[in-house]
Order: C-alpha cells, then structure tokens, then sequence
C-alpha cells in the first residue's frame, strides 16, 4: 500500500501519524519536494497557518503540491489545513497570506470561532457517518464555499466545518484530536486508499 503524507513543517503533525497508523497506512512525513514521491494522499496538519505558508515557500514545496492539487491528487486541510487550501483568506489580523495553495473554492475565515481559550467540543452530524463526530475547534476557521463545486459535509449553528471539492477536503475543526479515526476514514475510503468496511 502507498504511504500516506503528513506534512510536516509545523502543527499536529504526530497525532494525524498516529491516526492513519491506527488505520493500518503507511505514513510519509512530507519536509521536501522529494518526499513527494510515492505517496498516495496528503495530509496538511492544523497548527500555525502563516508559519506553515512560509515554511512551504522556503521549502520549495507550495509550487508542487500545488500541481498535485489541480491534477487532482488527494489533499485534506484540516485547521491551518484548510485555510491554506482555501482560494480566499479573510485576515481580520493578520496580512494576507502571499503564496499559499489557494486549490479549493473557499472562503476561510480564520478565527472565526475565537481565540484559544474559547475552543469547544461539539458533537457533529458528518454526511457519511452513522455516528455523531466528536469535533475539536481550536481557534478554528468558518469555512464558506464559493461555488456549487464544493459539498457541505458537516456544519455547526454559525456555517460549514466540513468540505468537499473533489480530491480536496477542508475541516475546520481537528479530526486527529479524538480517538475516533472515522474522518481519515472516510477521506481515505472516497479516493479507494482504503477499502470500506462496508
Ligand atoms: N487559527 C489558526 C490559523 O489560521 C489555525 C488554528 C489551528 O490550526 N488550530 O492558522
């Protein structure tokens, strides 16, 4: 089987590690453009945006993953994640991002659920899933689609935590965050990495 890639610039790199490991996937940390190489999908970790937009520039990574991403290689954003998929970024704090994907039809808006000490646990109902999901927001984005491409998976009172475009999927909240691994799943089930369980 393929690896599946963590990048792993900055952020919750080893808890999606141990997710996909839990999973039975091989698993890639992504540093270098040639750590590209024979991976199957990719993970973008929650963490830091700005700081992991920056890394990737220096990396020489933003221009290949890129190009993964519009050939339709399978990425999901979770966090910082999907804000760095996300075509838009609304900065109420902070500059605009230069240089970041921009692959998905999203409007982020980040922080829009608070700072750090108002981060919640909210049980969501994910398109997919039998059961609830115990979603984790950490200063996390509202997620608002820009084209009828994109697919409201999940979504709380305020808007959409959970998207779909095609090979890109964007959640605001933190799947690697709980022991329930039914999100990577999913992810890795649609793009048939790993075969239902039926
Ligand atoms: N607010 C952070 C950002 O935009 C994301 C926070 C997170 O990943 N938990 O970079």
């Amino acid at each position: 089987m393929p690896a599946v890639g963590v990048l792993a610039l900055q952020g919750g790199v080893a808890e999606h590690i141990s997710i996909l490991m839990k999973l039975g996937c091989f698993v890639k940390e992504i540093r270098t453009p040639d750590d590209l190489k024979s991976i199957s999908a990719l993970i973008l970790p929650g963490g830091e945006s700005t700081t992991i937009i920056s890394l990737m520039n220096r990396w020489e990574l933003t221009r290949p993953l890129k190009e993964m991403g519009e050939a339709g290689f399978p990425i999901f954003g979770t966090c910082a994640g999907a804000v760095i998929l996300s075509k838009e970024i609304d900065e109420k704090e902070h500059e605009v991002s230069q240089n970041s994907l921009g692959l998905a039809d999203v409007r982020a808006v980040r922080n829009y659920f608070g700072r750090q000490t108002s981060s919640f646990v909210e049980n969501i109902n994910v398109a997919g899933l039998a059961e609830l999901f115990k979603g984790v927001f950490i200063r996390a984005p509202l997620l608002l689609p820009l084209s009828d491409e994109v697919s409201v998976l999940s979504r709380v009172k305020d808007g959409p935590v959970l998207l779909r475009q095609g090979n890109l999927w964007l959640s605001s909240f933190h799947p690697e965050l709980t022991p329930d691994s039914s999100i990577h799943r999913l992810f890795l089930e649609s793009h048939g990495i790993l075969k239902g369980s039926g």
